[in-house]
């Protein structure tokens, strides 16, 4: 605290993200990464940026990001999106959302979440000075569709959601955008390629619906920092209006490199959704042989409870291990852990400590 803060700065209270352990040898399982290296394609276009001499970063990059916006219009080419239907911004998605909150749900009346949600949305809320109401989802942790059939200054719900993996079937996103033409409904879509069906078929037909992506989880380039949102244009251009306020070139040259590529490289993205969605099947079956409740999952991690184990402990126990998932301090959920999906040599490390964990009598509930 310092009297220097401005009054705003002392009644932040900022996300805390997933710990980026210093150690190497972790088994980490804590912050949805995927476990598989990005596209080759990709990184051969993000060396071929920098070429020998790294003379083209003497060089501002395109502040528009054209060509990342023509693949985004490419690797969806069954939904007819043209450029001006895209937004693409740097530091991943969470950099959109931000804009998206500022741009699209600072009205007069409070916007919709969920109980249990993205926890970066309450944040955004607190940083532009968004009023909310939170609406419990249901005992099976799923968005009921009536309870969002109210005035409202915006609805933002993740799908599939975090930290739950519930997803929303798109029927019910349907009846969600078409139940709230007055505001705008904006369906944070960053574990949709792990199983689910995307909202972007109805961006066409539905002028108050925006979908963010990221290329962070599935694309495996959460390092890279690239996001983007799909609309009607009309949205897409308040959200370049804050962009071109706020920073002309969000996407730096690798970035723009790296992303257009990973979107290019479809066979690549397809191999490995498979071979996390294959990963997490076999790891679901493997904790509920070991008394585990698996809520279903159609993301890159699974959220689980143990009726017996306190769960902040299992994580706990889990660290001296060395494997790292997370645990939120949580009303309805501190009883979870959220573990994401790694490659099957870190599961099976996973499902031996946790053996060995649950063998031990200490901490039973
Ligand atoms: C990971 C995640 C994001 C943001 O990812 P970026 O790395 O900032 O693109 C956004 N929403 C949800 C629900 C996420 O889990």
């Amino acid at each position: 605290m310092s009297r220097y803060w401005s009054s705003l700065v002392h009644s932040l209270t900022p996300y805390v993200p997933g710990e980026q352990p210093k150690l190497s040898n972790l088994v980490k399982l804590n912050t949805n990464e995927n476990p598989y290296p990005p596209s080759p394609r990709a990184v051969a276009a993000m060396r071929q940026e920098i070429g020998n001499d790294g003379a083209s970063l003497r060089l501002y990059p395109d502040p528009n990001a054209d060509s990342l916006k023509q693949a985004v219009v490419r690797h969806f080419a069954e939904f007819a999106l043209t450029p001006a239907h895209v937004f693409v911004g740097g530091n991943g998605s969470d950099e959109v959302l931000a804009h998206v909150f500022m741009a699209l749900l600072k009205h007069e009346q409070p916007i919709l979440l969920p109980d249990i949600s993205y926890s970066f949305y309450p944040v955004y809320c607190g940083l532009y000075g968004i009023d909310s109401v939170t609406i419990p989802l249901d005992d099976r942790f799923a968005i009921r569709v009536e309870d969002y059939v109210r005035d409202n200054g915006g609805i933002v719900i993740a799908n599939p959601n975090a930290p739950t993996g519930h997803l929303l079937p798109l029927g019910d996103i349907e009846r969600l955008v078409t139940a709230n033409r007055r505001s705008v409904v904006v369906i944070d879509e960053a574990y949709i390629d792990f199983g689910g069906e995307t909202a972007l078929g109805l961006v066409n037909r539905f002028p108050n619906l925006l979908v963010a992506r990221t290329l962070s989880k599935s694309h495996a380039l959460a390092g890279l920092r690239v996001g983007y949102a799909v609309g009607d244009p009309a949205l897409i251009e308040a959200l370049e209006r804050v962009k071109n306020s706020f920073n002309s070139y969000p996407l730096d040259r690798m970035a723009i490199a790296g992303a257009t590529e990973a979107l290019a490289d479809r066979e690549y993205l397809e191999k490995t959704r498979q071979a996390v969605m294959r990963g997490r099947a076999a790891l679901a079956a493997s904790l509920q042989g070991l008394g585990f409740d698996v809520l279903p999952s159609a993301a890159n991690f699974i959220f689980v409870r143990h009726p017996q184990r306190d769960a902040a402990e299992l994580a706990a126990q889990l660290r001296q291990h060395g494997i790292i998932v997370r645990h939120f301090r949580q009303t309805r959920i501190n009883q979870h852990i959220r573990i994401t999906i790694g490659t099957d040599a870190q599961c099976e490390r996973l499902v031996a400590a946790l053996k060995e964990i649950l063998q031990s009598d200490s901490n039973n509930l």
